[in-house]
């Protein structure tokens, strides 16, 4: 109990000293700094925040800027001059970057009543030839008249023939002339003279091509086909559909500027030719598909003009008429969409183009290469020098802009396009913040899982103190305890010797027999001293490490049987019975025969001292395979479970001691155990309180 309030009162001790001075004291430290990891963090992100606002308003100014730039270039008079001056020449207007592929956009030009004039494709109503008042009687008006009636009417098309002929040299009209030569090609087609036939059209199509025939389909086109006819009667039809090939390249091209019906009658025409013919001939098949892996250039100009008059005219001249009153705007925007698809129109009214008359010029953005193209290459400059991510995106918030994936890390702000009204919004990044915030989380986790490690070894460190302390404490006072027993145990024997010397020296007429009590007390009391004295000098021995067994070949039995008599005296004469069961026939073995002896004698000291009543002791020595067993049993008081694992410690004494006399130095089994081991065996005891102990000693014949 004395031990339980003792160790209890060092550990709180303990434990009070650990928290005030190392446990909070560090606790308060290390949360000072961790606590100021955010507020380190968020300053830095202030800061990263506000420099988001600059940098995202500068990318903007910069974007717009640059679209501003190209808008301002786009609507300059001085491009479009030549588009309008007189007499048009159709060839010049031709190389005009209508829809250049990788252009910003495509321009437009519309006159006064908002016609367009660029991009230029031929328009429905335009009919070739016009009869004017001065050809109506001419020479020529008779003649072709002649011709068409003996073409249509009679079917004499060899006089029709002669009579388109005659037409042909009697105009110097270069369109009534292609109006001849188609007379005359027809009639020689119709009498199958087709060599004839051949050189007819190709002459039309090599020198009146560009010109139109009443119906207003060029003669270009039209005498290819009809060489085509021509040459898929004569010849193979391979060179036949290639004539075809290139006419459909042509077209596509631009070459004559038709008609939208006339552009998608003659395609359709073409291209049902050459779907059912071209399969046979690889050549054509390929040359074919080349041609339709690109986008027919006048097909763009056509589906861009049916865009102008369909969007971008009505919305130009309903923004115009809202400014009709008052000053009159001379540049606009245009934004609008088309199912879903968004587009921008810039348009400007140019005055100074042609005196006393004003056009309507314009450009339609090409929003994809701006998003994907003109955006994205400055905010990639911009992205270098600020460190910022910049990303076009939508109303919904998605990325549309090419490059980069992924949303927007971090934090990031959404600025909307103010001068441009582009329907995007820029956002600006910082991958930093991210990043940031991921160190720092880092940086939380690991100091907080040093801290924890820190704390488990602080707390390891003072449990392995309060263990030590308390360890020590309980040492000094069983040394404590020692000191008191061991004088106490020197004191009686010596008290005794020194009485019953005293006695035999005073007194003279004590008998024989009172004098050999006296000296047979002497005797066995200096016997007991001499055994407590041997077993401290032997312990301070073990102690100091310098016990030194001195281990003999000799028989185990002989030093049992030896001890056990000279002890026999000792317990016969407190009543004791001896039960021994001793083995003669154990072979020879390694020993140190004094050691032994004091094993057993301390066995038999502790028998005698904790059986009080029954007095028995049996003490056996035995082989067991390899092993020598010796055992010493009493029927004693016995020994708690509890403490069985403690009475081979330095001076412990078990707490049910029975009397003083069975008081010792608390080293016997210290020792035993000690000599044991050395003799590399093993002690054991088997008790049961009350009933009595059985210490097993058992040490290998082969052990040393
Ligand atoms: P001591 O000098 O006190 O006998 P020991 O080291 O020999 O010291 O024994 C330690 C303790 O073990 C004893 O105080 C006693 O309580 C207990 N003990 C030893 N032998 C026996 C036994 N045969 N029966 C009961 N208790 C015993």
């Amino acid at each position: 109990m004395k031990l339980f309030t003792h160790s209890i009162f060092t550990h709180r001790r303990i434990i009070i000293i650990f928290l005030l001075a190392i446990f909070i004291p560090s606790l308060i430290a290390a949360y000072l700094s961790l606590s100021t990891f955010p507020k380190r963090r968020e300053a830095i992100k202030k800061l990263l925040e506000s420099n988001l606002w600059i940098s995202g308003e500068s990318a903007l100014k910069s974007i717009e800027g640059t679209i501003l730039d190209h808008e301002q270039k786009a609507l300059k008079s001085e491009y479009f001059v030549r588009f309008i001056q007189s007499g048009k020449s159709v060839q010049a207007n031709r190389s005009s970057p209508v829809s250049s592929e990788g252009s910003v956009g495509q321009f437009f030009l519309l006159d006064a009543d908002f016609k367009i004039i660029l991009p230029e494709t031929g328009s429905e109503n335009t009919s070739g030839i016009q009869w004017g008042e001065e050809i109506q009687n001419s020479r020529f008006a008779k003649s072709f008249k002649s011709a068409e009636f003996f073409e249509f009417s009679q079917k004499n098309y060899s006089q029709a023939a002669d009579l388109y002929k005659k037409c042909a040299l009697d105009t110097s009209s270069d369109q009534f002339r292609a109006v001849a030569y188609e007379g005359l090609g027809r009639c020689l087609l119709l009498s199958e003279k087709y060599n004839e036939a051949y050189k007819v059209y190709n002459e039309l199509s090599e020198k009146w091509g560009q010109l139109l025939n009443k119906a207003g389909h060029p003669y270009g086109i039209i005498a290819k086909f009809q060489l085509y006819e021509i040459d898929s009667k004569r010849r193979d039809t391979e060179s036949s559909l290639g004539i075809l090939v290139s006419l459909y390249k042509q077209i596509r091209e631009g070459t004559w500027l038709i008609s939208q019906p006339v552009y998608d009658f003659y395609i359709a025409e073409i291209e049902s030719i050459l779907n059912s013919k071209a399969g046979k001939f690889a050549e054509i098949q390929e040359s074919c598909s080349e041609i339709q892996k690109r986008q027919s250039p006048y097909g763009q100009i056509l589906i861009f003009k049916n865009l102008l008059e369909r969007n971008v005219i009505p919305g130009i001249k309903e923004k115009l008429s809202l400014y009709r009153e008052g000053n009159e705007a001379m540049q606009g925007r245009l934004p609008g969409s088309i199912e879903n698809d968004f587009f921008m129109v810039s348009y400007a009214i140019l005055q100074d183009l042609q005196p006393g008359k004003i056009f309507y010029c314009g450009f339609y953005w090409n929003l994809n290469l701006l998003k994907n193209q003109v955006i994205p290459k400055i905010l990639n400059d911009l992205s270098k020098d600020s460190g910022l991510d910049f990303k076009i995106i939508n109303e919904e918030d998605q990325n549309i802009s090419k490059g980069k994936e992924g949303s927007a890390s971090g934090k990031s702000i959404a600025l909307a396009f103010r001068i441009f009204p582009l329907p995007w919004k820029l956002l600006v990044s910082h991958p930093e913040i991210k990043a940031l915030e991921k160190s720092a989380h880092r940086e939380i986790l690991f100091y907080g899982i040093l801290l924890a490690i820190i704390v488990a070894l602080m707390l390891l460190g003072a449990a392995l103190l309060a263990r030590d302390i308390s360890r020590e404490s309980e040492t000094n006072r069983l040394k404590t305890e020692f000191v008191n027993n061991i004088s106490h145990e020197l004191k009686t024997p010596l008290t005794l010797i020194r009485l019953y010397g005293e006695t035999l020296q005073r007194k003279d007429n004590l008998t024989n027999e009172e004098k050999k009590d006296c000296y047979e007390i002497i005797t066995k009391e200096s016997e007991r001293l001499s055994h407590l004295i041997n077993n401290v000098l032997d312990f301070s021995r073990i102690e100091m490490g310098r016990k030194e067994f001195d281990l003999r070949k000799g028989y185990l039995q002989d030093v049992i049987i030896e001890t056990l008599e000279s002890y026999r005296y000792h317990l016969e004469k407190k009543g004791f019975v001896i039960h021994k069961d001793i083995a003669q026939d154990l072979p020879e073995m390694n020993f140190d025969g004094e050691a032994i002896a004091s094993v057993l004698v301390n066995l038999l000291s502790n028998a005698m001292k904790f059986s009080p009543k029954e007095k028995e002791v049996t003490v056996k020595l035995f082989r067991d395979n390899g092993n020598v067993v010796l055992q010493v049993a009493d029927k004693g008081i016995g020994i708690s479970q509890k403490e069985i694992p403690k009475i081979f410690q330095r001076f412990y004494q078990a707490e049910n001691k029975i009397a003083s006399e069975a008081r010792g130095s608390g080293l016997g089994l210290t020792l035993v155990k000690n000599i044991v081991e050395a003799h590399g065996g093993t002690i054991v005891v088997e008790s049961e309180v009350g009933k009595g102990s059985r210490f097993v000693v058992r040490i290998p014949l082969l052990g040393i």
